[in-house]
Formats: C-alpha cells, sequence, structure tokens
C-alpha cells in the first residue's frame, strides 16, 4: 500500500517539472537500482542518477533545496559516501534546487557554461528566476563536456548540442550501459518541452537525441529526466513523434501561416500524448519559434 502511495506521489509530481511553489513535506524519495553502483532516485522534480562508490558519489541533478535533508537519507540508504560531486544536465531549478545546500557542504559541482551563466543572470519574465547565490553555482564548468573516472566506470558528461535549453549534458555510465538524459527526453504525459526562452531549440533536440541513439544499444538503460525508467525503443519513438511535428508544423510555416494560424491548424490534434507539462500549443510554439531562430 505504502508503495503505490509513494508512486501516485510521484507521478503528479513529475507532471509539473518546473513548478517551485508546493509544499514538499508529502514529497517521498525512492530509489532504483540500475547497475552495481548506479540508482536513480525519484522525487519532485527531475530525476537524480546516483553513481556511488569506493571513489565517492556523485549526484546528476538535485530536485529542490527542501528535498536535500530526503535526498541526503536516500543516498545514505543505498549505502553511499555523502554527495562529494554533482553535476546539473541543465539549469532549471527543478534539477537544481539542491545545489546551493550541497554546494555549502563542499560538494564541487559541474554544469554547461551556459548553466553557470544562467543560473548566476537569473531571468525576468513570464517565468522568473533570481540569480542563484554563489554556492548553487557550478564550479568546474565546461564546453562539449568532461570525463570522470570514479568507481570502476567512465562516466562521460557531454554536451551534444542542447535543444531543451542551450546547455543540455546528458551522462553515459560506459561499461554499465547507463545513460541520464536530463530533460532532453520526458517520459511523462504531455509534449516535450523545449524552453526557447532558455536557449532551447527543437532542431538541436532532435541532433541531440539522435546522437545518443546512435551511441547506445537495445540493453541500454535509459533515465529520462522525469518519468520512469525508459529504453532505447522508447527512445526512439520519442524522437521520431519529434520529427513527425517538427514536419507538420514546418509545412504550416513554409505554407505562410503565422503563429496563431498553424495553432489554428491544430497539427497535432492526432498525437496521442495525454494531458501533461507542455500542452500541444506549446509544442507547436516552441517548434515555430525554434524554426524562426534557424531562418
Ligand atoms: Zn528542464
Amino acid at each position: 500500500m505504502k508503495k503505490i502511495v509513494a508512486y501516485a506521489t510521484v507521478a503528479v509530481l513529475a507532471a509539473t517539472p518546473l513548478s517551485a511553489q508546493r509544499n514538499f513535506d508529502d514529497v517521498e524519495i525512492t530509489a532504483e537500482e540500475v547497475a552495481p553502483g548506479i540508482a536513480v532516485l525519484f522525487g519532485a522534480g527531475g530525476n537524480i542518477g546516483v553513481s556511488h562508490g569506493e571513489d565517492g558519489t556523485v549526484l546528476i541533478d538535485d530536485q529542490f533545496a527542501p528535498l536535500t535533508a530526503k535526498i541526503e537519507a536516500a543516498v545514505a540508504e543505498l549505502g553511499a559516501q555523502p554527495v562529494g560531486f554533482v553535476i546539473n544536465t541543465h539549469w532549471h531549478g527543478d534539477h537544481t534546487g539542491g545545489n546551493e545546500n550541497l554546494g555549502e557542504k563542499g560538494a564541487l559541482i559541474f554544469a554547461h557554461h551556459n548553466v553557470r551563466t544562467r543560473l548566476a543572470e537569473g531571468r525576468e519574465g513570464e517565468r522568473p528566476v533570481p540569480p542563484a547565490p554563489d554556492a548553487a553555482l557550478p564550479v568546474v564548468t565546461y564546453g562539449q563536456g568532461v570525463t570522470m573516472h570514479l568507481n570502476g566506470y567512465r562516466t562521460d558528461v557531454m554536451f551534444l548540442g542542447g535543444g531543451h535549453t542551450d546547455g543540455d549534458s546528458i551522462v553515459y555510465w560506459h561499461g554499465a550501459n547507463v545513460v541520464h538524459m536530463g530533460d532532453l527526453y520526458f517520459k511523462i504525459p504531455g509534449f516535450p518541452f523545449i524552453d526557447t526562452s532558455s536557449g532551447g531549440n527543437v532542431i538541436d533536440a532532435m541532433n541531440s537525441l539522435d546522437a545518443v541513439i546512435r551511441m547506445i544499444d537495445g540493453e541500454t538503460k535509459v533515465i529520462p529526466g522525469h518519468g520512469p525508467m525508459s529504453n532505447k525503443a522508447e527512445l526512439v519513438a520519442y524522437r521520431a513523434m519529434i520529427g513527425q511535428a517538427v514536419d507538420r508544423v514546418r509545412d504550416l510555416r513554409i505554407g505562410g501561416n503565422t503563429l496563431d494560424q498553424a495553432l489554428a491548424a491544430k497539427p497535432l490534434a492526432d498525437f496521442d500524448r495525454g494531458e501533461g507539462f507542455i500542452d500541444a500549443d506549446g509544442f507547436v510554439t516552441a517548434i515555430y519559434r525554434s524554426l524562426d531562430a534557424r531562418d
């Protein structure tokens, strides 16, 4: 019974990736081991990858600040050492909210250059984000990626061109055959999230997904940014769905339709994505703006 409640909580919270205004008291952090020394933590916000072993504990993303103590408890329950390293897959608050807490305790935070810049600057407008405090900022930043040699795995942290934002990293554990996708891949109802106001572009997202698909095989364990564990076949289907959507919106745009006209045409009406964080209009808008940005 307890387990069912926990998963129901996860499903509801995972559907609202960016929402920070909520009560975290009821959030349970659940862990799933995916390979020796590699686990995923589900809670509220982006899925957390954990690498642990004799060399220390690495977290891929850290959800929201009020959850840090629960995340640390879940890490300890895995038998892991306290968090020594954090990798941010991108700058969104549901993936970086724990940075300040963990950074203050001495965890070394890694991310793409643009993640640090966006966290430091914050953003104004529709969904304002205040500038992050110094302790929350990545200390080691990179352009193309960085390779870590920890806990018996070569771990490649790779920027493949972004797409969800302009600073998306994926993390691939060689040997374990596990990949963390960040928000380049949502396995939740609704459409993909292309944050064009954070430099995201659907063309880059497709290229990044293609690069991962070439890299992995049928046995790869795929950790999505949100939602339950996945695999290559599902990732391939997700990429194909995006391609289809882009083709339809591109045709409308080339045919002279404005964004409003493209929305009115409901080009994704027959896509069976369910209701989620991003609806069809949101995705059509993001595709249209992405194509505008490449003219
Ligand atoms: Zn995100």
